[in-house]
């Protein structure tokens, strides 16, 4: 859904008079939905706005050199705090996530708010709920390219943006491509990246930045998911990982932790369809990945109230780990068919 004119110029009029404006971003907040909320956030200071950015729980530490990011506003720590700053905002700005079940505690003071909702999201099948959609899910990378293109050619501000923004904006194209693995077939992301690289910023620090700053916990969290928790089942071409909340404790779990174990599942020959099960304390937190044309979005839509992408998804489970690991395994047979189809 591109952005019809009359709509750029409804977003053009709100920002010509200073506003305040909230920036939204989705439960367990990525490098792309942080990147790009950063990255509008100066943007809006820059011109005179007032811009907080909500974030439904914590980072993950591995972004916290990004800048402002201690001025972000958490609500499972200042839920009051985040509620007031929802009233009063004029403008409200959803990055990464296009329906409201995703802001977690926020979700009842989003739905509520009257003031004007700007989705800027690449997900499929948007929620009626917002007043103007930008959203591309096709042939293009991540929100931070969206937001990229928002900026400077849809409110032609190019000259705007800073190298410090171009940092925030790179670090979600990286992050939602696996550096630039998947979801890049498209040569607007590279030119995006162009514009980004002309701003002076450096891709090996930011890299490193992201990448090589683990806790040692994490790294051997993601050994004993290799070692201990990988299960392969080659006669569906899947495999899949568990962690329960005793796992979690064990290599001391902090926000973010997590992040990208999902796709060592799928780094095997002839493995298509991953699943990644971790134990939280009210559910089970599924993430899928799928190789080629298995649609791990349709899948989390139909069986785990989930969503997200073609080829990486979402969604939860409501019983113990055992059952929810057997109702799975049930479940792959009724795809199997479609899981050990030959590739092209
Ligand atoms: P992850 O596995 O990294 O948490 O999520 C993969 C993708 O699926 C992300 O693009 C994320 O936005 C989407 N996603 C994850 N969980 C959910 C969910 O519960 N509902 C929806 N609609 N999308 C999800
Ligand atoms: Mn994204």
């Amino acid at each position: 859904m591109n952005l019809k004119q009359k709509d750029i110029i409804r977003i053009v009029e709100a920002l010509a008079v200073k506003k305040k404006a909230v920036i939204a971003v989705h439960y367990n907040p990525d490098g792309d939905a942080i990147g790009s909320a950063l990255a509008l956030s100066l943007f809006l200071q820059a011109k005179g706005h007032e811009a907080v950015i909500l974030s439904p729980n914590e980072l993950p530490d591995f972004l916290d050199w990004l800048p402002q990011t201690d001025k972000i506003l958490v609500a499972t720590q200042e839920l009051e705090r985040c509620k007031q700053k929802i009233k009063e905002a004029e403008l409200i700005f959803c990055l990464d996530f296009n329906n409201f079940d995703r802001v977690g505690l926020l979700q009842q003071p989003f739905e509520e708010a009257t003031s004007l909702k700007i989705l800027i999201d690449h997900h499929i099948d948007p929620s009626p709920s917002f007043d103007i959609v930008y959203s591309v899910a096709e042939k293009t990378s991540s929100t931070c390219e969206l937001m990229y293109h928002f900026l400077a050619n849809i409110l032609k501000e190019k000259k705007s943006i800073t190298k410090e923004m171009a940092e925030c904006l790179y670090v979600g194209i990286i992050i939602d491509t696996g550096s630039l693995s998947y979801s890049c077939n498209n040569q607007s992301t590279y030119r995006t990246l162009g514009e980004l690289f002309r701003l002076g910023i450096d891709g090996g620090k930011i890299h490193q930045l992201v990448y090589d700053n683990f806790s040692e916990n994490r790294v051997r969290l993601l050994g004993f998911c290799l070692s201990e928790r990988l299960v392969v089942l080659p006669e569906f071409a899947t495999s899949y990982i568990y962690l329960t909340k005793e796992d979690l404790e064990r290599f001391h779990y902090k926000q973010g932790d997590i992040e990208g174990i999902v796709n060592y599942g799928l780094s095997m020959k002839n493995i298509r369809f991953t699943t990644f099960f971790t134990e939280r304390d009210d559910r089970i937190r599924l993430s899928f990945r799928s190789k080629g044309d298995f649609n791990v979005n349709a899948f989390a839509r139909a069986h785990y109230k989930g969503g997200g992408h073609k080829n990486a998804s979402g969604g939860n489970s409501y019983v113990d780990m055992e059952h929810t690991i057997n109702d799975f395994c049930a479940l792959l047979k009724k795809y199997k068919t479609e899981l050990t189809a030959k590739w092209d």
